[in-house]
């Protein structure tokens, strides 16, 4: 990462009124401007954008004086700053991943830029009423809720830990306290922390479904609104049932005598067994429905059902008796065709 010498980019002095670099900005701006350099287009591009940083920073009052304290010093605060990342990173891996939509990199300019001043004040340069440190809401984060397939069921509060990155609290985001750089965030205006959030998990919540928390996403710069939180639901397989829909499927091993003759099994549901009736002359693998025994349906009143697929388990290991009465058994049987 290079340091960038904005005043040197804009030709101010240190202690330029705000007028005179906003009058260079425009003068270089025009001067710079790719449409206007059309043998020379390349190069021109750079120095634009070099030009656009620099106003983005010297332009804004607090952007500018965290420059200025940042000095001579920024190489040991950009050397902080990125042992706190890396350290976070390694952090993230223990915690479930954790992600913004417009993340660091996306402004477009340098690395020094984005490390120290993309989060605050944004604003556009060269808008026709210059520069204004209009609080604006922050970002959206998303993150992923792992729910076993009892607690999309059974819906309900359920208290998740994430890392969130959020505004520094020392610093409140500016990167600067008492024209020091704060010794928190090291300067970058923004530090992870373990929060803990109480989701609500709509009953029969699917997977890959959306739960938003409203007002839980990143403070907004200039202190604005949060953004919001969205917490991807991810169901863990469930050992007995499958899931199709609302519907449940269930395979239920029976003994083959349920089958020939009928009987009754205890069958597992979502919210305890039930007592199902097995009718007479039954066929192996035959399905049989719970009515409303599924999932909740998320719109809406009532469930799906649950479907049971009887598996006959045939007798290994017979003793004599049994042999000699299942061989009368297919006697008969034979006897009768
Ligand atoms: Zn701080």
């Amino acid at each position: 990462m290079n340091y960038k010498d904005y005043y040197a980019i804009l030709g101010v002095p240190k202690n330029a009124a705000e007028k005179d670099i906003k009058s260079a900005y425009r003068k270089l701006a025009r001067k710079w401007h790719p449409d206007a350099n059309p043998d020379n287009q390349k190069a021109a591009e750079e120095k634009f954008k070099d030009i656009q940083e620099a106003y983005e920073v010297l332009g804004d009052a607090e952007k500018r004086k965290k420059y200025d304290v940042l000095g001579s010093d920024w190489q040991r605060a950009a050397r902080e700053a990125e042992q706190q990342r890396s350290y976070r990173q390694a952090q993230d891996a223990d915690f479930g991943g954790f992600g913004t939509s417009g993340a660091a990199g996306a402004s477009g300019f340098s690395d020094f830029f984005d490390m120290f001043f993309s989060g605050i004040g944004r604003q556009r340069p060269g808008g026709a009423t210059g520069f204004s440190t209009a609080q604006q809401r922050g970002e959206d984060l998303e993150s992923t809720i792992e729910l076993t397939l009892h607690e999309a069921f059974e819906g309900g509060k359920k208290s998740i830990t994430l890392q969130v990155e959020d505004a520094c609290s020392r610093c409140h985001g500016t990167g600067t306290e008492r024209n020091r750089i704060c010794t928190q965030c090291h300067g970058t205006g923004r530090t992870r922390e373990t929060k803990r959030f109480d989701v609500t998990i709509p009953r029969g919540v699917r997977d890959g479904q959306r739960i938003r928390l409203a007002g839980q996403g990143a403070r907004g710069p200039g202190n604005g609104a949060r953004g919001d939180l969205y917490l991807v639901v991810h169901l863990s397989g469930d050992q007995r049932f499958e899931r199709k829909g609302d519907d449940l499927y269930l395979d239920l091993p029976v003994s083959i005598y349920d089958l020939i003759l009928g009987g009754e099994v205890r069958v597992p549901t979502m919210n305890g067994d039930v007592t199902m009736t097995i009718p007479a002359g039954t066929q192996n693998n035959k399905m049989l429905r719970l009515s409303g025994k599924g999932m909740p349906k998320l719109k809406g009143a009532g469930a799906g059902d649950e479907y049971v697929r009887l598996i006959g388990q045939l007798p290994t290991e017979l003793n004599d008796k049994e042999q000699k009465l299942f061989r009368e058994l297919a006697g008969i049987r034979n006897g009768k065709k």
